[in-house]
């Protein structure tokens, strides 16, 4: 496999905050500097793909067009095998436009109910497609997951959006309870990042 030369700063490709901490500690111990879409002033395209790799690629496309530069996106979510998948890509949008991430899981627990399946325990997986795109339109998609099972109430502080619901396979904790660089080790994030960054060699990677 080729190696993927890439310039920096590598724009993100998301105003989700919690995202962009967590990509900038998964990227800055390669020394790969990052700046954030918003600080170009690039706004965020309407997610119109029927699945991550879709979302992930037309995000990262549309901030390496307007900014000229290398850009990642990430799309990623909480799939629940009892809903069919969701909420999936709608996982931001079942929080609406206040972000409330209590009535978000709220709503998880309740649909669970709703079908006749225990929430306690209930299968589920984060999934997280990331999309790396240059400004000439050249897209590589790289995919990471992680099994586990869900817990109400929510439990932890730590991590952002569907943590405090979310053990991951063969632990105890949350990702809510867990360090940040415990989740890092082990995440559907820290795994498709493991794949782009075996394709990146430090000498591909130059200043724009
Ligand atoms: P996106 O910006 O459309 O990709 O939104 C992804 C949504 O999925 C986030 O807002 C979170 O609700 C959820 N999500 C993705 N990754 C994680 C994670 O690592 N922990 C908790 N929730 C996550």
């Amino acid at each position: 496999m080729t190696a993927l030369h890439i310039t920096t700063p590598l724009v993100l490709a998301s105003h989700n905050p919690g995202k962009l901490i967590e990509i900038r500690e998964l990227l800055e111990p390669f020394g790969i500097a990052v700046a954030s879409a918003a600080e170009y002033g690039v706004e965020e395209p309407e997610e119109t793909g029927s699945t991550f790799a879709e979302n992930a690629a037309l995000k990262a496309r549309h901030s390496a067009r307007t900014t000229g530069l290398c850009a990642l996106a990430d799309d990623s979510g909480l799939s629940v095998a009892a809903l069919d998948g969701a909420p999936g890509i709608y996982s931001a949008r079942w929080a609406g436009a206040k972000k409330d991430f209590t009535a978000a899981m709220r709503r998880v627990e309740e649909e669970l109910r709703a079908r006749g399946v225990a929430p306690e325990g209930a299968e589920g997986a984060f999934i997280c497609n990331l999309a790396l795109a240059w400004p000439q339109g050249t897209v590589e998609q790289f995919e990471g997951e992680i099994k586990g099972r869900l817990t109400f109430p929510p439990r932890g502080t730590h991590g952002f959006g569907y943590d405090p619901i979310f053990i991951p396979e063969a632990g105890r904790a949350s990702f809510g309870e867990m360090a940040p660089a415990d989740k890092h080790r082990i995440s559907h994030r820290a795994r498709a990042f493991a794949k782009l960054m075996a394709r990146l060699k430090p000498e591909a990677v130059s200043c724009a």
